[in-house]
């Protein structure tokens, strides 16, 4: 099966029908069937064309092609579980490029037309989105250490099932440690509107916006919505209210678009027409490009919820759960994928991504190239996400070149 462009769009559109909704995006949560569903269609693509699949102890999917014994890999890689009615794009797009990228080398390999220094795997990390279960980018999180897997493991769902009994069948027994990683090469949907709106192909992601997310838990006293006086009562939700509003309006303290937060999940106790609740638990996501303003902001949202506690009567624990800097990526890994994109005559420029991706972990640790292809109207985490065939097969081109040029050790 020769490895055209075309045949990466048919592929990729099969891939896309696994979890499928109806208005055209996919339902992949992490650990699910559907997820599990494409674990075994990404195997079964990348056994055919020759490469060995393993899996660590969190469940993180490699495919790896051996072709120097013992030599360090460029690893490539994205996510394929999705939000719940996601985009097909996000994560998905990044993994079968890598796929397509990465079984191209290899056949370059195999024929003598490439000499490496590395060899080359694909990376289906796991649970990227942290939607079923928290935090993000749990999977690249652990290989990094910088999450402990036991700890991964022992996470719940909201129905109480955990990480480990969701992967049970999944999860090497052998103690796969994954490969030896030389590099890191990931590409992905921008997610947001600038590449569309300058017209241009290609963005080279040079650094990462700093992010703070809290888990808010008020807590009050469950009464009568009827009976209880008004100044008797310590309502957990009102207090939550007054905390969500909080945080979509401290963002007019700053400059704008600096800052961006929202509350995005919410917990009610007990959730009941006719009970003021005792408690609620919600999300809080602070995300700048300025780490003083994420400070400030903080200390602003702790102000706002000591004024909560007394207005409400309730109290409120801000619990920080999950944070990154604004670490850069390597700027020679930048100066490669600018080179090859010039080289391709395709328009790029450099880029800062606002969501965090599982290159955000792995460029600590190694250096790492990402690259951005550009979403249609900037919608994502949205059935409606989309980008064209001609930005997926532009990028899909660079990144093979890239990957080239990983391999042959011209970054590491
Ligand atoms: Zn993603």
């Amino acid at each position: 099966m020769p490895l055209t462009n075309e045949s990466f769009l048919r592929d990729f559109a099969q891939l896309s029908a696994i979890g499928a909704t109806d208005r055209g995006g996919v339902e992949r949560q992490a650990g699910t069937a559907a997820d599990h569903e494409t674990r075994e269609w990404l195997a079964a693509w990348l056994t055919q064309r020759g490469f060995t699949i393993r899996f660590d102890g969190i469940g993180n999917q490699f495919g790896l092609f051996e072709h120097i014994p013992g030599a360090p890999y460029v690893l490539l890689g994205s996510h394929l579980d999705s939000q719940p009615k996601g985009g097909k794009f996000d994560g998905a797009y990044g993994v079968f490029a890598a796929a397509f990228a990465a079984a191209r080398i290899a056949e370059m390999l195999a024929s003598g037309e490439l000499t490496a220094k590395h060899n080359v795997a694909v990376v289906n990390w796991f649970n990227e989105e942290g939607c079923r279960f928290t935090p993000s980018m749990m999977g690249s999180g652990v290989y990094t250490g910088k999450l402990n897997l036991d700890e991964a493991l022992d996470t719940l769902d909201v129905a109480g099932v955990s990480v480990r009994e969701s992967m049970n069948d999944v999860i090497a027994r052998d103690g796969y440690a994954g490969p030896a990683v030389a590099c890191y090469g990931e590409i992905h949907i921008e997610q947001g509107r600038l590449l569309e709106r300058d017209g241009i192909t290609i963005g080279l992601v040079d650094k990462t916006w700093g992010a703070r997310k809290f888990l808010v838990t008020v807590h009050g006293e469950q009464s009568h919505t009827g009976a209880t006086a008004m100044e008797d009562r310590q309502d957990a939700l009102y207090g939550a209210a007054m905390m969500i509003t909080a945080a979509r309006e401290v963002v007019d303290n700053f400059t704008p678009g600096i800052l961006h937060t929202a509350v995005s999940y919410l917990e009610v106790l007990p959730n009941s027409p006719v009970t003021v609740a005792r408690e609620t638990t919600f999300n809080m996501d602070l995300r700048s490009a300025d780490e003083t303003v994420l400070d400030e902001a903080i200390a602003l949202l702790e102000k706002a919820a000591a004024e909560a506690e007394t207005k409400a009567r309730v109290r409120i624990e801000l619990n920080l759960k999950h944070r990154w800097g604004l670490l850069a990526y390597q700027p020679e890994g930048v100066a490669l994928a600018e080179a090859a994109a010039n080289e391709l005559g395709l328009s790029s420029r450099t880029i800062m991504t606002l969501a965090g991706h599982d290159s955000t972990n792995m460029k600590d640790v190694v250096p790492s190239i990402m690259l951005f292809v550009p979403s249609a109207d900037g919608i994502s985490h949205n059935e409606r996400e989309h980008t064209s065939d001609e930005d997926c097969v532009a990028g899909l081109t660079l990144f093979t070149d890239v990957t080239r040029r990983l391999v042959a050790g011209e970054l590491a």
